[in-house]
């Protein structure tokens, strides 16, 4: 037999175009089908084994035939798997679909959310750059770009996500990169992405969004400009809880030249394992987000009856802010409602305490439902002066709704809110 008889057909190299890339015995571009299908088929690569469901790939390097195909696919000339760091085949088909689902010319795969970031950011900057964010970030996205950037020679800027006249002051002059999150982290605050996205390009910037709240099925930031799009997979695309995982697209020139150095060289590669969990879990991403968004909505809803509730945010409610603009970017409103408990951290925490089914955890996007405590949590370490300005009150809690029945959810806080004003 010869050493390498079972190719994975069709071979697919890391760095595939999504065009190209085939589902099983059917040659139709994935790109052409719906997304329940795309995340169901996208990407899948079957070996000469036949599986029905993904392989998973756990093997760190790859063999060659012979030291000319070494050298052939080293050169560039050849394209076959050389070792995990760069490319795998399980991560392969993580990519393909979520490429596919996007509608993104390329993806890369990382190990986390923040590595997604890191990489995204890190890949393209240098010392002299300049990059312009929005305040409302995920924690640890706020800090790389107030902490990290200025570190190695990079000016940073935040402004107010929502206010325009800020965006046109900050981005009249030049720019490298903008980095922005909509809805946002925890006050679902949304940014408006044509009008930014303009803005940033006539400043030269690339844009950088982190889609995570919404998930390719609520929000295409490409669709209105977004250059780059991240996603921590540990959030939706899981969904069940289990692993780590992130994911960095766009155009096949940017991930190619800029992207792919970037993470052969560093390593912020996921592993075969995770991305084997994450396709799994990705299956059903056009099941679960959906329901999810449902009982958000009706949870919103009868939060805002209640006495103890001094302001609900859910984007699609008629007493969000930006309700309109959220309609023009999103399909639903999401799968989080932030809310403030009168009476300020007491009440909150005796509210969060008197939760019999709904879990305390700094978690998002999960089929269990979570309640967060942003001000002592994922916010703590932003200081007080930074959550006055973002809006976290002592009093915020921000819920992710996840798939139980919507009817024990709603008991659950009924219960705990009148707890909370006992
Ligand atoms: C969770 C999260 C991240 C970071 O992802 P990890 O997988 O935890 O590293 C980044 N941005 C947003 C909006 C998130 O919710």
């Amino acid at each position: 037999m010869p050493k390498n008889s079972r190719p994975l057909r069709p071979v697919s190299p890391a760095t595939q175009p999504v065009g190209e890339q085939m589902m099983g015995h059917n040659s139709d571009p994935v790109r052409a089908l719906r997304p329940a299908t795309q995340l169901v088929r996208g990407g899948l690569m079957r070996s000469n084994f036949d599986e029905l469901s993904e392989a998973m790939y756990l093997t760190s390097g790859f063999v060659y035939d012979s030291a000319a195909q070494a050298e052939a696919t080293f050169a560039g000339t050849e394209t076959h798997y050389q070792y995990s760091r760069f490319g795998n085949p399980t991560v392969s088909m993580l990519e393909g679909r979520l490429a596919a689902l996007e509608g993104a010319e390329a993806c890369r795969a990382t190990a986390t959310g923040m590595a997604a970031v890191h990489s995204a950011m890190l890949s393209h900057l240098k010392a002299g750059d300049r990059v312009v964010a929005s305040r409302a970030l995920f924690g640890s996205c706020h800090w790389i770009v107030s902490t990290l950037l200025p570190r190695y020679g990079i000016s940073t800027e935040f402004v107010d996500g929502s206010d325009l006249a800020q965006w046109r002051a900050a981005l009249s002059r030049p720019a490298t990169m903008v980095l922005l999150e909509t809805p946002s982290n925890p006050m679902l605050e949304i940014v408006d992405l044509r009008t930014v996205c303009d803005l940033a390009h006539q400043a030269g910037a690339l844009v950088v969004v982190d889609n995570v709240f919404a998930t390719p099925l609520l929000q295409k930031p490409m669709d209105f400009g977004a250059d780059i799009v991240v996603y921590s997979a540990t959030k939706h695309f899981d969904g069940q809880g289990r692993v780590l995982g992130g994911c960095v697209m766009g155009s096949k020139k940017w991930v190619d030249e800029v992207l792919q150095p970037f993470i052969r060289n560093t390593g912020p590669s996921i592993s075969a394992f995770n991305a084997w969990v994450i396709l799994k879990g990705l299956e059903t991403l056009h099941l679960r987000v959906p329901a999810m968004c449902r009982s958000a909505s009706t949870i919103a809803d009868m939060l805002a009856e209640r006495a103890e509730v001094a302001r609900v945010l859910y984007p699609f409610r008629a007493d969000h802010p930006q309700q309109k603009l959220a309609m023009a970017q999103m399909s639903a409103g999401g799968t989080l409602v932030s809310f403030d408990i009168k009476g300020g951290k007491e009440a909150c925490f005796r509210f969060m305490d008197a939760l019999k089914l709904i879990d305390i955890a700094n978690n998002l996007g999960d089929a269990k439902s979570m309640a967060t405590h942003p001000a002592t949590t994922t916010h703590m370490r932003v200081g007080a002066e930074e959550r006055a300005k973002l809006g976290i009150t002592d009093g915020t809690v921000r819920l992710s709704v996840g798939l139980e029945d919507v009817a024990d959810l709603i008991d659950d806080l009924a219960e705990a809110l009148d707890a909370a004003a006992s």
